[in-house]
C-alpha cells in the first residue's frame, strides 16, 4: 500500500491510499480518483518536499551503494593483482612496450595520471581505470 498526498482544482487536499504506484498510475489514467470534495476527477498527486526521515532514508541507501561499489572495487583490485603484473608507476612506458613490441601478453596495471591516460587513448592503447583503494584503509 501507498499514500499519496492529492490536490484537487478546487484547492482541496486529501490523502488517498493505493495498492501501488501503478496503480494509482492505472486510476489516474481512467480518471477514477475523484475529490472527497467536489466530486470531481481533477485531480493530481501533490509534490511532496522530502521530510527529515526521508532524507535520511536518502543517506542510507547512499552509504549502503557506496559501500557496495566499494567491495567490488576491492573484488576488481584483488583479481588485477593475481592476473597482472605491477608496473608501478612505469605503467605509460610498460604499456607502450606492450603495445608497439607485442613481446607480453600478460596485462599490467600500475599508477597513471589522467594525462597519461589521453595520451595512451590516443595511441590506440586500451587502459581501464578503477580508484584505488589501499589495503590498510577499510
Ligand atoms: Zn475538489
Amino acid at each position: 500500500m501507498i499514500k499519496y498526498s492529492l490536490t484537487c482544482k478546487c484547492n482541496c487536499t486529501f490523502d488517498s491510499w493505493f495498492a501501488s504506484s501503478s496503480e494509482f498510475g492505472r486510476l489516474m489514467k481512467k480518471k477514477l480518483i475523484t475529490c472527497i470534495e467536489c466530486n470531481s476527477n481533477d485531480v493530481n498527486k501533490s509534490i511532496m518536499a522530502p521530510n527529515v526521515s526521508g532524507s535520511k532514508k536518502i543517506d542510507n541507501i547512499n552509504y549502503k551503494f557506496q559501500k557496495n561499489i566499494k567491495k567490488k572495487i576491492i573484488e576488481y583490485q584483488k583479481f588485477i593483482k593475481k592476473n597482472c603484473r605491477y608496473v608501478g608507476d612505469r605503467f605509460v612506458q610498460e604499456a607502450r612496450s606492450i603495445h608497439y613490441n607485442k613481446k607480453e601478453t600478460k596485462s599490467i596495471y600500475g599508477r597513471v595520471t589522467t594525462d597519461e591516460i589521453d595520451e595512451l587513448n590516443e595511441e590506440g592503447i586500451e587502459t581501464i581505470t578503477i580508484p584505488w583503494y589501499d589495503k590498510t584503509e577499510n
